[in-house]
């Protein structure tokens, strides 16, 4: 059934869309579209169709998307648990397609929860480079923590911060942005009943002045030459052209350019920002975004690196009997001695892999300072579910290997214990892909799959 749309949104968009106001209309009677998009650090887009047992349809913009069937339920297959990919809109991978990450890069994130658009940048770093990922709601950045997770994503470090709490730390550093803006969600309306009911204009204009304000604080981070994304999932002008109008207007350094795939989109609606890309829902099988590309000049400013910024991040030193656990751990579990390329530091009882080359991130709020690798408890090393989430099954000496019907498996990802013939860490994996740690002892393997995780899976008949 449809929702109820607020009558002054329509209004608006009536005068926007004009002809085509009722095919526009009509897309809220039709269910909303589903897609998913693989994660290409574990598998390949063609591997991942094999695989899995649900009809794909490949999305035009986005080489790794496809569209599955509203009657299927990839999020509840265990390869969905394996990290193989992230349930999103199709719509919305456009922006980090635009993007253009690439491996060995800084790249920010701005407004990042779930994670959709995190998860996609870091496939494409690949583990290369640094991604930083800015969540300012703390309990949204404990769901995009997790799906980093769940990726296996080992080259971010996640802050909880208002933009002009961090800007200053990172003057000039990026390669790219991303600024995912918050905004009043119109694309929203057809799969979130909430999302009209909060709708306003007044809310729509608070949503444009904090845009500005995102921007300008994003503006202040990105090198000379560097690239910026702005995107929204809301179709008025005041949040899209004419939030970009005003940002060009202030910064001069700064043009707009093609978006890479317009030709699968429509023009931004005003002269100045024709190269932005409007996605409509009834122009194409998406719940609806805007984007633009903006490239900051080269010749205008100099990068100006803080001085301040370049001293390393807070790099306690590793006490000798946990530095001596960790290695103990390592030659254990490992095939290989392993080597970290950043700095090893201990918060409190935690063991993060922090990247070098770092700002000092003093009085930020610092969700997550890199990679989390595991925890001191009760004179013990406990490897985390991040650093298991990351591991190729080859590099670890023990792994109870299940394949995706052994009913076993499905026991361990509900928490229980299951027969091992192993001792010690053991790396869980589905068809090799890892899940999760166990630790064998006396014919039992002791369940580390994460407590908030457990859960009851599809299972294959
Ligand atoms: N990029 C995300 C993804 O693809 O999963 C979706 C981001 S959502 C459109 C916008 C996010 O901006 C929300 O999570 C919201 O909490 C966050 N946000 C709100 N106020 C913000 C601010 N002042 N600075 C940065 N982000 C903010």
């Amino acid at each position: 059934m449809m929702n109820v749309l607020p009558t002054e949104f329509l209004t608006e968009i009536k005068k926007e869309l004009n002809g085509s106001f009722d095919e526009f209309l009509a897309t809220y009677e039709q269910p909303a579209v589903k897609s998913l998009r693989t994660n290409i650090m574990k598998v390949s887009p063609k591997s991942l169709e094999n695989m899995i047992p649900f009809h794909f349809e490949p999305i035009p913009w986005c080489p790794d998307g496809f569209y599955f069937p509203v009657t299927t339920r990839p999020g509840k297959h265990v390869y969905h648990a394996a990290g193989l990919y992230y349930i999103q809109e199709a719509s919305a991978m456009a922006p980090v397609e635009a993007l253009q990450p690439k491996p060995s890069e800084k790249i920010l994130d701005m407004c990042a929860a779930p994670g959709g658009k995190t998860t996609q940048i870091a496939a494409k770093m690949n583990g290369e480079g640094i991604l930083v990922a800015n969540e300012v709601d703390g309990k949204r950045c404990k769901v995009l923590i997790s799906n980093l997770e769940r990726f296996g994503v080992t080259n971010a470090v996640v802050l909880n911060e208002q933009p002009h709490r961090f800007s200053e730390r990172f003057t000039a550093y990026f390669d790219r942005i991303l600024v995912d803006a918050p905004c009043s969600g119109e694309g929203m309306f057809r799969k979130d009943p909430e999302a009209c009911e909060h709708w306003s204009i007044k809310n729509s204009e608070k949503c444009a002045d904090l845009q500005q304000y995102i921007l300008t604080e994003a503006a202040k981070m990105l090198k000379p030459g560097g690239r910026l994304v702005y995107s929204t999932c809301t179709f008025n002008r005041r949040e899209n052209e004419y939030t970009l109008e005003n940002f060009l207007r202030n910064h001069p350094d700064f043009e707009l350019i093609e978006v890479p795939n317009h030709q699968h989109f429509q023009n931004g609606l005003t002269d100045s920002t024709a190269l932005a890309s409007r996605l409509w829902p009834h122009l194409l099988r998406g719940e609806g975004h805007f984007l633009a590309v903006l490239q900051k000049k080269q010749d205008i400013e100099e990068a100006k690196i803080d001085k301040k910024s370049k001293k390393g991040i807070k790099n306690a030193r590793i006490p000798k009997q946990i530095s001596a656990l960790f290695e103990a751990f390592i030659k254990d579990t490992f095939v290989e001695p392993m080597s970290f390329s950043g700095n090893l530091v201990l918060y409190g009882d935690h063991l993060y892999e922090t990247p070098l080359d770092f700002p000092n991130l003093d009085k930020c709020k610092v969700a997550q300072p890199g990679r989390y690798l595991g925890e001191i408890r009760k004179g013990r090393f406990l490897p985390s579910h991040a650093w298991a989430m990351a591991l190729q099954a080859n590099s670890i000496k023990q792994v109870q290997s299940y394949q995706n019907r052994d009913r076993e498996l499905y026991r361990f990802l509900q928490g229980e214990t299951v027969p091992t013939t192993h001792k010690g860490w053991t790396l869980v994996t589905v068809d090799g892909y890892a899940l999760g740690w166990g630790k064998g002892a006396a014919g039992i393997l002791k369940n580390h799959y994460p407590k908030w995780l457990r859960f009851a899976y599809d299972q294959p008949k």
